[in-house]
């Protein structure tokens, strides 16, 4: 509040010169502004929250940590506790059509016979998912139906949902979706799954409506399984419980394998004859907050030219050791006098920040800002690899831990012995499993 407040209304009144800014107020300690404040206004106040270091007077929006008024911060603020729920129907992993008609079916707007006939439209329901049809609601539709019954009934080993327990569309839904996660994965396939079916379950009611397809509850499942499968696959969902697993396959025409499980083969690519590759890698260790990076530039041969491991310090993400490490490798490259090299990493994050796919996090923003401005000098092409193809860095860095101060190697004999094996295994083309 101002410290107008604490002053006396005749006070305030005879007061000269109110209306200046708070420097021009605090600066001369005999000022009446001053003296009036300190007669009249609490001391911590003034000790706490003011001082003139000479800058201008600016407005501060506390609740931020950077100062910064916003309309979102204050709609947070605002808007009440249950409210944040909302979060949970997007994801990342959730297709965009679940969550909006989850978020649909939450608000009791989707357009089954009840609804229509609620906002005003006569009409004579009869519902496309029983062999004896009856009215069809929401409530019916999703979970009393027949078809819904043998979709829950099928999926509820794995989702531990019984949909006789939904006595209302929203509470129910909304009940299922803010269930705490077990562990991450399953947390994840249990939702994702539930949204799926729910999903299936519209779709299938809209092609027995409108193109003469029957409603079938192991239809429903099995595209419901597909969805799923495809979500674990390209987001490489690891260590998927045996449950799933079984469910997955079972579902599996035999066209489709889950890749996540498929192992494949990858090497280190050595570079076309006459120029260098670098390959980095960061590592950062959540428990601890111990960070590091690391990285080697060889030749078309797999001989290396140098290699380098440093500790980071004050870090909080990998993707900022990664971003340490390439920044590392390109400064080395400099100072060394070598140019137009090719640069692995493994980390896709720290590509798309660098190929600016995503922007940056503000604070990355410096170090960004120097990979680029280094990367533009060198002119050099910085490329995806999968970690397997990239285990003398990712040795490299997890030894780093270990090198308070940047050491770089220029002869492979002196190599950390971990670093060592992987170095040749390299240089002659063995693969490593990729899982
Ligand atoms: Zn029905």
């Amino acid at each position: 509040m101002p410290l107008k407040e604490f002053i006396p209304e005749n006070i305030w009144n005879n007061m000269p010169n109110k209306y200046c800014t708070v420097q021009q107020a605090f600066n001369n300690p005999m000022s009446v502004q001053l003296q009036t404040a300190t007669r009249y206004c609490p001391r911590h106040l003034l000790s706490q929250f003011l001082t003139t270091n000479g800058t201008k007077d600016t407005w501060i929006w506390c609740p931020t940590a950077n100062g910064i008024f916003s309309t979102k911060y204050v709609r947070s603020l605002l808007a009440p506790a249950n409210s944040q729920q909302w979060t949970v129907l997007w994801s990342p992993h959730i297709p965009l059509k679940w969550s909006v008609l989850l978020w649909h079916l939450i608000l009791n707007s989707i357009p089954v016979d009840e609804t229509v006939k609620e906002k005003g439209v006569p009409l004579t329901s009869k519902c496309s998912c029983c062999p004896q049809p009856q009215e069809e609601s929401t409530l019916h539709l999703f979970f009393r139906s027949d078809t819904a019954n043998q979709v829950w009934l099928e999926l509820s080993h794995l989702l531990h949902f019984s949909n006789k327990e939904v006595s209302a569309v929203t509470d129910g839904v909304m009940d299922f979706l803010v269930r705490p996660k077990i562990i991450a994965t399953t947390g994840c396939l249990v939702r994702c799954t539930f949204m799926a079916a729910l999903w299936e379950i519209w779709c299938s009611r809209n092609k027995a409506r409108f193109q003469d397809q029957k409603m079938t509850a192991k239809h429903i499942i099995n595209r419901t399984m597909l969805s799923i499968r495809a979500i674990c696959i390209s987001f490489k969902f690891k260590k998927v419980p045996q449950p799933w697993l079984a469910a997955l396959h079972q579902t599996e025409n035999g066209k489709e394998n889950l890749k996540s499980i498929t192992p494949s083969i990858v090497r280190w690519i050595m570079p076309p004859s006459g120029r260098l590759k670098l390959n980095v890698d960061g590592a950062f260790m959540m428990t601890t907050g111990r960070a590091g990076g690391g990285g080697i530039l060889r030749d078309h041969e797999g001989n290396m030219c140098w290699a380098f491991a440093q500790a980071y310090h004050d870090l909080n993400s990998s993707l900022a050791a990664e971003a340490m490490a390439l920044n590392d490798g390109l400064s080395i490259c400099y100072s060394k006098g070598v140019s137009e090299i090719l640069v692995e990493t493994d980390s896709l994050n720290l590509l798309q920040l660098v190929t600016k796919q995503i922007s940056s996090q503000w604070d990355l923003t410096c170090i960004m800002h120097d990979i680029a401005a280094k990367t533009l000098n060198l002119k050099a092409e910085i490329v995806h690899a999968p970690r397997e193809a990239n285990r003398v860095a990712d040795c490299l860095a997890s030894s780093s831990m270990s090198c308070p101060r940047l050491v770089i190697w220029s002869s492979w004999a002196d190599l950390p012995t971990t670093v060592k094996d992987p170095y040749h295994l390299d240089k002659v083309g063995d693969p490593s499993i990729k899982s």
